[in-house]
């Protein structure tokens, strides 16, 4: 109640930013019932300093209301005081709804899969990022050599995720020059968005703390590999049972889930708007990278979007828990809300519609003929986020799952976003995205 100090009211936005206002802690529970007030235009942000047209008029906010349970803090380092933050839903009073609030949006698709077919979504993000600093030294792509150079940031990076309730999966080097990875343990749906945005801000404080700086920007520069934010997801009963593996068909998957994969892929060209929603997105996704460029699904395939994780163990029970299936066509400037909301949405079309699951890439999709891709039904990615918006604005089943203000100023923020890419030379326009995310 006395401890001194601020604690920072955070909430995730449209463009996948994360949002504060501080408050000094010891007013932080009676901050608990009504949060701050917020203007509601704030939710057109652009990632840049730029508001993009919207609904909203000067004199309309939403309370920004901490979720007491997503409360965290960044202990103290050396001469860094320790983070006190807290994740909030934005509502126009306490208890009632925003249409434009993401976590909102991703809390009632979890929950309308629920109610409508008992089972649970699990998820679990792959965050990649480029370290960067005034002469950054590099070592060879996963080797021993580019974990031991920043073993300093890397222990640091654990102590801190661990000390805020995300303890990591994993944490290590990647292919990319700087380019290191943070695999996030599998929770609840809504925790493990909550849990990636905790996991981002935590890799760029502890960058921070140790003179690095971390970018997620799907693309940071024309040249670096690109980083993906792979979301892993399960469907789980109501005992808990990983239920996503363990049907009789080629991909081994269980019935309920070959049909939540059927609904992603069939409106997996919209849903691209929102897991990979900017102008360098686009620059990161294609063929040959494994990141994806097809629209398919395939057996631990990496150029799949939609890549089928049966689990690996001795024992068939312990490989049942582990079955996931991975969505290769994210990044993280989308909002993990959004992102898991339209994953569970899409999924639940797919149920109620017994949508039949088409067959799988068994190689790369690159490396079919084209009649052998058209056979299959594979079709290439959106290459661009215009097309992408395109594919969002023509499809009337995943128009229907956003209420009217989230819809409209996600697109108004997107189309700016699209025209700021063709009027900025491709330096500055990579420089910016790399320095917002
Ligand atoms: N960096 C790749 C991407 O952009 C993914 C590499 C991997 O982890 O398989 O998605
Ligand atoms: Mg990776």
């Amino acid at each position: 109640m006395n401890e001194s100090g601020l604690i920072y009211l955070l909430w995730s936005d449209l463009v996948g930013m994360t949002r504060t206002r501080g408050v000094p802690l010891r007013d932080y529970e009676r901050r608990l019932e009504s949060g701050l007030g917020w203007a509601r235009a704030g939710q057109a942000m652009t990632p840049f300093e730029h508001l993009a047209d919207n609904p909203w008029g000067p004199m309309e906010e939403v309370r920004q209301i901490p979720d007491a349970d997503t409360r965290f803090e960044i202990p103290a380092m050396s001469d860094y005081p320790a983070l006190h933050a807290v994740i909030c839903d934005s509502r126009p009073a306490p208890g009632v709804e925003w249409g434009a609030c993401v976590r909102n949006f991703c809390r009632t698709a979890i929950a309308d899969l629920k109610a409508e077919t008992g089972l649970d979504l699990i998820a679990a993000f792959e965050l990649e990022f480029l370290l960067q600093a005034d002469n950054f030294v590099t070592e060879a792509p996963f080797s021993f050599a580019a974990a031991a150079l920043q073993h300093r940031f890397l222990t640091a990076l654990e102590q801190m995720l661990s000390a805020a309730g995300v303890a990591p999966e994993t944490v290590e080097p990647e292919y990319g020059r700087g380019q290191y990875e943070i695999s996030c343990r599998p929770r609840a749906a809504l925790k493990a968005a909550d849990a990636a945005l905790i996991s981002c801000e935590i890799s760029r404080e502890a960058a921070r703390r140790h003179g690095l700086r971390a970018s997620f920007s799907p693309k940071p520069t024309p040249d670096h590999v690109g980083n993906g934010s792979h979301i892993h997801f399960s469907l789980a009963d109501s005992q808990g049972r990983n239920v996503t593996g363990g049907g009789p068909g080629p991909l081994g998957l269980g019935e309920v889930a070959a049909k939540f994969c059927a609904g992603i892929l069939a409106h997996m060209d919209a849903l691209l708007a929102i897991t990979a929603p900017s102008p360098v997105s686009y620059h990161r996704l294609g063929p040959h990278h494994w990141s994806t460029g097809y629209r398919c699904i395939g057996v631990n395939n990496r150029e799949a979007a939609v890549r089928v994780m049966p689990g690996i163990s001795r024992d068939p029970d312990t490989a049942a828990k582990g079955f996931n299936i991975e969505i290769r066509a994210a990044d993280c400037t989308a909002s993990p809300y959004l992102a898991v909301g339209v994953l569970a949405r899409a999924g639940l079309e797919g149920i109620r519609k017994a949508l039949p699951l088409p067959p799988p890439a068994e190689i790369d999709p690159a490396e079919m003929t084209e009649a052998a891709r058209e056979e299959a039904g594979i079709t290439e990615l959106p290459t661009s986020l215009d097309a992408a918006l395109e594919a969002l604005k023509g499809d009337e089943v995943v128009r229907a799952w956003f209420p009217d203000e989230l819809f409209e100023s996600f697109l108004s923020i997107k189309n700016w976003e699209a025209d700021y890419a063709k009027s900025t030379a491709p330096e500055q326009l990579f420089a910016r995205y790399r320095h917002a995310y």
